[in-house]
C-alpha cells in the first residue's frame, strides 16, 4: 500500500492524527490567523516529509529557494509516491515523463517538461534556471542537457508502477476526471469504485527568515497520459508563481484545467487585489467552476498560496485535499476547504 495512500487511511480513523509525536490534523482551517516566518506549505498531507526536508534549510537562516528544491526532492526519490519522480506511473506508452518548475524571489524561473529518465528533474529545472539563457526545456533536449550536467540516466519505471499500467492496458480506458482525494492506491488506482484516480503533485512555496518567497513544482503528470502531454506543473504561472512583493501559489489536479485559468498567476494576482490566500484560492477554483459547471462537479483541482505576510490559504474543487504545513509555530496538515 503506497505511504500516501496509508497515511491518509490513517487519518480517516481519528480526525487528530499524530505524527513524530505531534498533532498533525487540524479541521478548523484557521489558516489566516498563522502568521509565522519562516514557513514552508505543500501540497498534500505525505508531503510533511518534504516540508521536513525543507524545514532544515529554512530553520538555520537559509534561503527559500534552497528549502523548495530540497523539499520537492523527497517525493521524487521516493518510489512509494505514484505521481511524483521516481516510481511514477508512466504515460499510456509505458514511459515515465516527468514536469518541474522552480521560482525564485527575483522572478528566476525554470522548468522542464516531458523530461525522462531523472530522477530529480527539479534539479534540472533550477540548473536550467541558473546556467542557460533560457526558462523551459522539453523532452530530448532537457535530457541531454541533464546528462551534460552530470546527471545519471535511471529507469524510473519500478515495477509497481509497470504492474499498475500493465493492469490499465487491459481496458486502456482514461478518464483523468475525478480523483477527489488525490489518493494513490497501488495497482488499482481504485479509490472510489469505478473512478479512476490517476494524478497528483507536490507544490511547495516558502517564504525564509529574510521573508524571500520561492516556489517548486514536481510531478509525473496525469497516469496514462498520451505521450507529450504536459500540465500545469512546469508551467510558470499555471502550476506555480512566485511574486516576491505579493505572494506565491501552487496547484495540483487536472492540469487542463489549472493552465484555462492560469491558476497559480490568478491566485497571486488576486493575493495583489487584497484578497487573503484561502479567498484568493477559492476564486480561483471558482474561475473554473464558472468556465464549465458541469465539468468542474467531475474533476478535483487544488490550490496552496501564501502571502507576504506569512499568512497561508488553500481551497479546492473537491473534498479531501490536504495542505502540509511548517514554520515555527506548527507541523500540520490541514484539511482544506472545498466547494463540492
Ligand atoms: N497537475 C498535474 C498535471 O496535470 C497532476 C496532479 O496534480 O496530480 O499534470
Amino acid at each position: 500500500m503506497s505511504t500516501r495512500r496509508k497515511f491518509l487511511q490513517n487519518s480517516a480513523i481519528s480526525s487528530t492524527a499524530l505524527l513524530f509525536g505531534k498533532e498533525l490534523f487540524s479541521h478548523e482551517n484557521v489558516f489566516e490567523s498563522v502568521k509565522e516566518q519562516p514557513v514552508v506549505i505543500s501540497t498534500w498531507a505525505p508531503n510533511i516529509k518534504a516540508n521536513a526536508e525543507a524545514w532544515k534549510i529554512l530553520s538555520t537562516g537559509g534561503r527559500a529557494l534552497d528549502a523548495v528544491h530540497m523539499g520537492v526532492q523527497v517525493p521524487e526519490a521516493d518510489p512509494e509516491d505514484q505521481s511524483v519522480g521516481y516510481g511514477g506511473l508512466p504515460d499510456r506508452d509505458g514511459r515515465v515523463t516527468l514536469d518541474a518548475c522552480i521560482m525564485d524571489e527575483n522572478g528566476n524561473c525554470g522548468s522542464v517538461m516531458c523530461l525522462e529518465h531523472i530522477i530529480h528533474p527539479i534539479s534540472v529545472a533550477r540548473l536550467v534556471m541558473e546556467k542557460t539563457p533560457h526558462i523551459i526545456l522539453v523532452g530530448e533536449g532537457a535530457l541531454r542537457f541533464a546528462l551534460a550536467n552530470g546527471f545519471k540516466k535511471e529507469n524510473l519505471l519500478t515495477p509497481d508502477s509497470e504492474k499498475a499500467w500493465k493492469e490499465w492496458l487491459k481496458t486502456s480506458k482514461y478518464d483523468p476526471m475525478i480523483t477527489p482525494g488525490g489518493l494513490m492506491e497501488k495497482n488499482k488506482q481504485q479509490v472510489i469504485p469505478g473512478q479512476l484516480n490517476n494524478h497528483d503533485t507536490i507544490g511547495m512555496v516558502a517564504m525564509d527568515a529574510k521573508g524571500d518567497l520561492s516556489g517548486a513544482c514536481t510531478t509525473s503528470g496525469l497516469a496514462y497520459k498520451m505521450h507529450g502531454r504536459v500540465g500545469d506543473s512546469p508551467v510558470i504561472g499555471a502550476g506555480l508563481f512566485v511574486d516576491n512583493e505579493i505572494g506565491a501559489a501552487t496547484s495540483t489536479g487536472v492540469g487542463e484545467e489549472v493552465i484555462r485559468i492560469v491558476g497559480s498567476h490568478l491566485v497571486v494576482e488576486l493575493m495583489r487585489q487584497g484578497h487573503k490566500p484561502e479567498a484568493a484560492c477559492k476564486a480561483a477554483v471558482e474561475r473554473i467552476i464558472k468556465k464549465n459547471p458541469e465539468k468542474a462537479k467531475t474533476l478535483q483541482v487544488g490550490f496552496i498560496a501564501l502571502n507576504k505576510k506569512g499568512e497561508f490559504g488553500a481551497y479546492s474543487l473537491q473534498k479531501e485535499f490536504t495542505m502540509a504545513v511548517r514554520n515555527t509555530k506548527e507541523e500540520k496538515v490541514y484539511t482544506v476547504k472545498s466547494v463540492f
